[in-house]
């Protein structure tokens, strides 16, 4: 994250931002998180420049303010965000060592705090939602793939570089299946909607997204079901080696496939238990669903951005 915002929400509106690889969101929160406002619009395709994404930016924030004054503007982006504001990278957006943090203070005249998405959303749930209150938590984000982030003491770990919290690629199986990354064996190859259509493309072909399994396991399919079994066994392995590390007050899962709930959850608090370090020894974390929903890294951001001493 780059240099300090300060905000004074009395002077105007707190805008927050998500921008993701389909859409860009808007967000105008009340002081609960709740969200009063919403516009979006889709991010620009693959061929965008940097220029068209903040163009796109620029529009939905334009769209929430409707006219009012803006005091600060929170964007939570599905990139990794150097301490210097630079976006170093970004898997579906055109952003490579921009300077993303300083163009969009430039663009926009006000204060801005930019941070990954994943982070957002863990800051969404600890100000307003499932952690409220609870310093030490691992989130885990478990969609296409698999996210992450981490707060101690009531801080985001994010690393020398902003790269902390990339859950999804610790390598869980030496030489095991390819991960878009490059890598193999990578944890989200075997813990996320994607495995989950592998793990049913045998008897379900038809299934080719992860929400078309958790439709067919909610109406009772068996392979549907196991594939599930398969996925949250894989998450309670990894989330015990991450409560072995870092030693949690709490586990978050969030992300489109924890919305099936116990059928994930269930399986992978057993393997958790099963496979966690002096487990009758300590207090085992609870493992618990994301309550922010999908605008969580908007209402993260819009926080973020009323007063960054509370990162
Ligand atoms: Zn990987």
């Amino acid at each position: 994250m780059a240099a300090p915002v300060t905000a004074d929400p009395g002077r105007g509106l707190v805008v927050g931002i998500d921008v993701g690889g389909t859409k860009v969101l808007g967000v105008e929160t009340d002081d609960h998180g709740r969200v009063v406002r919403t516009a979006r619009t889709a991010t620009p395709g693959r061929t965008a420049t940097p220029g068209e994404i903040e163009d796109a930016l620029s529009r939905v924030l334009d769209e929430v303010a409707d006219g009012r004054p803006v005091a600060a503007v929170g964007v939570s982006a599905a990139a990794l965000v150097g301490p210097d504001g630079v976006v170093r990278f970004a898997t579906h957006l055109p952003w490579r060592e921009q300077p993303v943090h300083a163009q969009l203070e430039q663009r926009w005249q006000v204060p801005v705090a930019l941070e990954n998405d994943a982070s957002c959303a863990l800051l969404a749930e600890q100000a307003h939602g499932a952690a409220r209150g609870v310093d030490d938590v691992v989130m885990i984000t478990v969609g296409t793939g698999i996210g992450g982030a981490i707060s101690i003491g009531g801080r985001l770990v994010r690393g020398r570089q902003g790269m902390a919290g990339e859950l999804g690629h610790q390598q869980v199986v030496p030489q095991g299946l390819p991960c878009e990354c490059g890598l193999r064996g990578c944890w989200e190859q075997y813990a996320s909607g994607n495995a989950l259509v592998r793990l049913v493309a045998h008897t379900r072909p038809d299934l080719t997204a992860g929400p078309d399994v958790t439709a067919a396991a909610r109406a009772g399919d068996g392979s549907a079901r196991q594939a599930f079994a398969s996925v949250g066994e894989w998450l309670g392995v990894g989330t015990a080696s991450l409560i072995a590390v870092l030693d949690p007050a709490l586990v978050l899962v969030g992300g489109g496939v924890s919305e099936v709930g116990d059928l994930l959850l269930g399986p992978a608090r057993v393997a958790m238990r099963r496979a966690l370090y002096a487990g009758d020894h300590r207090e085992v974390p609870p493992m618990v669903q994301a309550t922010m929903g999908p605008h969580a890294g908007a209402i993260g951001a819009a926080w973020l951005a009323t007063g960054l001493d509370r990162r």
